[in-house]
Formats: C-alpha cells, sequence, structure tokens
C-alpha cells in the first residue's frame, strides 16, 4: 500500500501513553493533589450556565486578564495552547523552515525533539557536561554552527531538576541568533523566573503551564510569553477555538484562587526536602539537586526499584540509558503517605 504519511513522520512513534492503572502514579510531574472541591462546585457552575453550542471565546480574553495579572506580563504579549505541548507545536509551525536547526541540551524534555522532527527540522542535543551541568558553550558553538533558528532551554530542567543561572540564560540570548525558548513549566517549585527578560531580549519566549504546581493536567492549559511582535506571530498560526470553554473557565477559577492553590507546595516542597535527604543516605550512584517536584538518580538497581515499584502498585519513571546515560529514575514527588512507602521500598530494594 502507498504510505501516505510526509518522510518526517513516516518512522516516528506514536505518543500513546495508556492511562496508568496504579494506585500512586508518580511518573508525570504531576500534582498529587486534585483540584479543590469547592472550585470543582464553582467549575460546574460556571458550566452550567455557558451556552455550550456556540464556540468559545477564540482570544480567551479572561483568560489573558487573569495571565497578565498572575505575570505581570501585558496581555497581548501572551498566547494560550491547549497545554504547552500545543504552544510548542504553534513555536514550530511560526518561526522553523524545514532543515532548520533546533538545539537543546540533553536530557532534557522529550516534546521539544519530537515537534522538532514533525517540522522536517534538524535536532541537535548538546548532552550535559558531568553532574548533569548543560554544557552552555556547547550549546553556544552548536547553535553557531548549525545557524540554529531555535534554542530550547527547560529551567528547571526535566527530568534532571536543574536550575540554570540567570548568566547563563543572558549569555545564551546575547551570543547566538536563535530564537531561546526557556521552558518554565516548573517554575513555581522554586520561584525563580526570567520572564522579566522579554523585556530587553526580543529573541526570548517563555513557557509556562497550569499542569503541574497549579495541579491542573487533565484541564489543558499552557501559556506563553514573549515580545509582542513573536507572539502576534504565532496568533497567525494559532487554530481559532483551541482552547475550549471547561478549559478556559477551570484556568481562570484556578488563577483567581491561585494563593490557596500554590499554597499546596509549601507541603510538596517540605515532602521534597524530605525525600531527598533520604535518598542522600542510601547507596545511590549519584543524587541531583532539584529544583521542581521530582528528584532524578542514577542507579545501577533502576529496573529492580521499577519493578518493585509496580508490584506495590506505584508507578515511577525509569529511564534504561545508553551508550552516554546510566540508567536512572526521576521520581515525582506525592503525598505525603504516598512518599512514605516509595521509601520504604526504596529501602528494601537498595
Ligand atoms: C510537563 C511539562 C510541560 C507541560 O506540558 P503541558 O502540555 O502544559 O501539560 C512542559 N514542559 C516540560 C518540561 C514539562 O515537563
Amino acid at each position: 500500500m502507498k504510505n501516505f504519511a510526509r518522510k518526517c513522520v513516516k518512522d516516528l512513534e506514536a505518543y500513546k501513553v495508556e492511562a496508568p492503572q496504579y494506585d500512586i502514579i508518580l511518573n508525570a510531574n504531576e500534582n498529587p493533589w486534585d483540584f479543590p472541591e469547592a472550585l470543582k462546585k464553582e467549575l460546574c457552575d460556571e458550566i452550567m450556565k455557558a451556552p455550550l453550542n456556540r464556540y468559545p471565546e477564540a482570544c480567551f480574553p479572561e483568560l489573558l486578564a487573569e495571565l497578565s495579572d498572575y505575570t505581570g506580563v501585558p496581555e497581548d504579549q501572551i498566547i494560550c495552547g491547549s497545554g504547552s505541548d500545543e504552544l510548542i507545536a504553534m513555536i514550530n509551525q511560526s518561526f522553523m523552515n524545514p532543515g532548520d536547526t533546533a538545539v537543546t541540551h540533553t536530557p532534557s524534555f522529550a516534546m521539544y525533539q519530537i515537534w522538532t522532527a514533525i517540522a522536517d527540522g534538524q535536532f541537535v542535543g548538546v548532552p550535559d557536561k558531568n553532574g548533569h551541568i548543560p554544557d552552555v558553550e556547547g550549546i553556544i558553538s552548536a547553535a553557531k554552527v548549525n545557524d540554529a533558528k531555535l534554542i530550547y532551554l527547560c529551567n528547571p530542567n526535566n527530568p534532571t531538576g536543574y536550575l540554570f543561572p540567570r548568566y547563563d540564560i543572558v549569555q545564551i540570548l546575547e551570543e547566538t541568533n536563535a530564537l531561546v525558548i526557556l521552558d518554565e513549566a516548573y517554575m513555581e517549585f522554586k520561584g525563580s523566573t526570567h520572564v522579566d527578560l522579554i523585556e530587553n531580549y526580543p529573541n526570548l519566549l517563555v513557557l509556562r503551564t497550569l499542569s503541574k504546581a497549579f495541579g491542573m493536567a487533565g484541564i489543558r492549559c499552557g501559556y506563553c510569553l514573549g515580545n509582542k511582535a513573536l507572539i502576534d506571530v504565532m496568533y497567525k498560526v494559532k487554530s481559532p477555538y483551541n482552547l475550549n470553554v471547561l478549559t478556559q473557565k477551570a484556568a481562570v477559577i484556578a488563577l483567581k484562587n491561585r494563593e490557596k492553590l500554590l499554597d499546596r507546595l509549601k507541603t510538596l516542597n517540605a515532602e521534597r526536602h524530605k525525600m531527598y535527604k533520604a535518598l542522600r543516605d542510601m547507596p545511590l550512584d549519584s543524587l541531583y539537586p532539584t529544583a521542581s517536584n521530582f528528584i532524578y538518580f542514577e542507579t545501577g538497581k533502576g529496573e529492580a526499584i521499577y519493578e518493585a515499584m509496580k508490584e506495590n502498585g506505584i508507578l515511577i519513571k525509569f529511564f534504561k540509558g545508553n551508550e552516554t546515560m546510566p540508567a536512572s529514575i526521576r521520581l515525582s514527588i506525592g503525598t505525603p503517605e504516598e512518599n512514605r512507602k516509595v521509601l520504604e521500598i526504596l529501602k528494601k530494594v537498595l
């Protein structure tokens, strides 16, 4: 049969994730607590009032107003997507010509490479230096050699938890001709953002999401901040009604109640601290500091740990490793009770 698929799509694997059937899910860096019931009720009331036969707001004015209030960035410098995943796709549609290069540090978030492939671009991953410190000079020189169109910086990085110092980000912005995408999906956990740099750097886009700290992965709402000229280009490729009514209403309620929602991070951060301290006393090959709601460590017993967790109804993320990367685990922080169980199993296996 004729293969109708585009050449750059043909060999990709579909991103089909099975809904995990586990008691404890710690593999996707989600917030362990659901949207509070009172807010869910408020959302239901809003949905009851909304005419679902009508298209949603195409440019989500109410949501932009809330996001502007939260971020301090003017509304015309913000665009929303169905998760930041869709925004990464839109960035590719807006800025990548076939054959253009995107550069990132590795390991990092898999979607950068996948959307580059779908855009028929070249992907260059620059391996971290020892201790999973991103190779800033290497990133800059890879960008120069390949005349890169995009550079992705994940900050804090998924999966290593690394937080770039500001001067590294500034150096990359100043020494390359690329458009830099700073992915701040986990920003709220440490509270460290560099979004103010968009004022001075017309080659910077900042990505954020409600999926992690806000605990709304099911709602699919991400947003992108940048110079107005860049955001205007992205509006040209945005599909007209990309955020449905439910998403828009839920996101507005979440942002209006952000103090309450983000207050939960105190518990989560304390738990992470506790987990990190406990892991430090275990015989791991390496354990990395983290600015996020997950902990990354390397161990030859990775697979055994993964299997033992599975037997106990716990799902975690296991990276098999390859020539350049030893086997490793990324463990999302759960509720205190969940974390206690995880530590028990870890102690047994190690
Ligand atoms: C989870 C995550 C996102 C968020 O994706 P959404 O599509 O907004 O749910 C973005 N970037 C990184 C690095 C992530 O880990």
